[in-house]
């Protein structure tokens, strides 16, 4: 070889780094800042000085079972424990007194599905919600960080992190998925165990399964889940179907429309032309699968709102971002690509080929079969006994972390839940899934509580009527709540590119 040929081989040895390097970086810091790791953070309040004992006197309290309200009580909180439940209390003299008269006193309320990306001022967003406890559905590093960040004292609700979805990919689109999205990806029996064992010891809650795990790559991480004891969580993966869930170790599916969609593959996929015989497949089949799922004891996250927004958000974006608290989400979330909640990157938006003549009626045809199955899923689970959870599938459009479970719990009572039902289902039913000592007012549980000033079991819409939050220690009080949300706003305003405006 001469010697310029190989000046020039070398040349473009240097180009091809250089700009591969080049493409990594730039990608990597869009994917920051699409997920919201570019937003300023909030500024964080100092800690109260709250040490001591604190008691909430002449309170409604509700009852470890949900369904009713205990009246003139008196209840202790000390080291971030609820220290008294009763009547009448020794008050010691150092003690912070709140007066509770006429008002009600529940658990802090528990999202059992967000995604916090790289949003930190959505700590703040829950806790000004009364949402003391989250689920954090692609947990990652971060996510670990936080959790023990807030258990030193940091701001924050308590947070259970199932790690990000195990899915199976080729080579270099695994490549690709593990840069943007940064899901586990699995091959291999091999992969599968390992990842798992990595996952436990880097002290993950429990391993998710994603649409895109092939079916022996389920099948393995539910061997693993199984052997090297860790929940096994998620979606039902496109490749497997409901007997395989059924054979599985999988205690939780992360969606009432998880089975919409196994439904639907069995049924060979429906359209907007065959709905009613969709519709009859899924009435004649749900009983059957709410059965099935009771008995393997599986429990069932609801999601139900972020399900009957999709036809809203393809056919009136621009209302339904203005019926929501669109300035609390991060503005990275929602002018990116990746999560993408404005007009022109929302995540549901019908591309253009698609809006041929009558398309409004075939998508609003579509998406109404789509929410009618799951409302007949919804109430066959609910009759058959099985564990629901509220959870809202946060900072996907168009639900705003904290905000949206209050809109989640409504929809759950317009499904045709008691008042009780939605109230046990985020608080008692998920602490227990997940194994904390929470979600109930009971002498030694957590002192994560929410003083209201209506009564939530006359009207689920109650649970907004926040007078004071109680989380991990901090005594957050409406006018200390509303600072909090206060400075997410600032913090939004000064990070946002796009402005609101069109919304107003
Ligand atoms: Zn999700």
């Amino acid at each position: 070889m001469g010697k310029w040929a190989k000046r020039i081989l070398l040349g473009m040895l240097v180009l091809t780094l250089v700009s591969g390097i080049g493409t990594y970086v730039f990608v990597k810091r869009a994917v920051v800042e699409m997920f919201g790791g570019n937003t300023q953070i909030a500024e964080p309040l100092p800690r109260a000085a709250d040490a001591g004992p604190v008691f909430i006197t002449n309170v409604h309290v509700l009852a470890p079972a949900a369904d009713m309200f205990l009246e003139q009580q008196t209840v202790g909180i000390k080291d971030e424990k609820i220290t008294f439940v009763g009547a009448d209390a020794p008050i010691p003299k150092d003690a912070q007194v709140i007066d509770g008269r006429g008002k009600y006193l529940v658990p802090g309320f528990t999202d059992s599905h967000v995604h916090l990306w790289r949003s930190e001022n959505d700590l703040l967003l829950y806790v000004a919600n009364g949402v003391t406890q989250i689920r954090e559905m692609h947990g990652t590093e971060r996510h670990l960080r936080w959790r023990s960040e807030i258990e030193q004292g940091r701001l924050g609700p308590d947070l259970f992190v199932v790690a990000a979805q195990l899915a199976t990919y080729d080579f270099f689109e695994g490549l690709w998925i593990e840069l943007t999205a940064e899901r586990n990806v699995v091959r291999s029996q091999n992969d599968v165990q390992s990842a798992v064992a990595t996952l436990k010891s880097k002290r993950y809650d429990a391993i998710k399964a994603s649409s895109f795990l092939s079916l022996p790559g389920y099948q393995w991480a539910s061997e693993q889940s199984e052997e090297q004891q860790i929940p096994l969580t998620g979606h039902i993966p496109l490749d497997a179907s409901l007997e395989d869930l059924w054979a599985s170790d999988q205690g939780e599916v992360a969606h009432v429309e998880e089975f919409v969609k196994a439904l639907d593959r069995e049924f060979g996929g429906y359209r907007h032309d065959s709905t009613e015989d969709f519709l009859a497949f899924v009435r004649e089949k749900s009983a059957e699968v709410a059965r099935r799922v009771a008995d393997r004891n599986i429990a069932v996250t609801s999601t139900l709102s972020i399900i009957q927004s999709f036809s809203a958000q393809q056919m009136d974006l621009k209302p339904t971002l203005a019926g929501v608290e669109l300035e609390y989400v991060n503005p990275g979330l929602a002018e990116g690509q990746a999560m993408g909640w404005l007009p022109e990157t929302n995540r549901y938006r019908l591309a253009d080929q698609y809006k041929t003549t009558g398309w409004k009626d075939r998508q609003g045809a579509y998406w109404a079969a789509y929410a009618e199955a799951q409302q007949i899923l919804f109430e066959a689970l609910r009759n058959a006994g099985v564990r629901m959870m509220a959870g809202t599938d946060a900072n996907v459009p168009v639900m705003v972390p904290g905000f949206s479970l209050h809109g989640e719990m409504q929809a759950m009572q317009e499904a045709g839940m008691t008042t009780a039902e939605v109230l046990a289902s985020a608080t008692t039913i998920p602490a227990t899934w997940m194994n904390w000592k929470a979600g109930q007012i009971r002498t030694g549980y957590a002192a994560n509580l929410v003083l209201l000033r209506e009564n939530p079991l006359a009207d689920i819409a109650a649970t907004r009527s926040i007078e004071t939050v109680f989380v991990n220690g901090h005594v957050l009080v409406r006018t200390r709540l509303d600072q909090l949300l206060e400075s997410v706003r600032t913090a939004n305003d000064a990070s946002r590119q796009e402005s609101l405006d069109f919304i107003r």
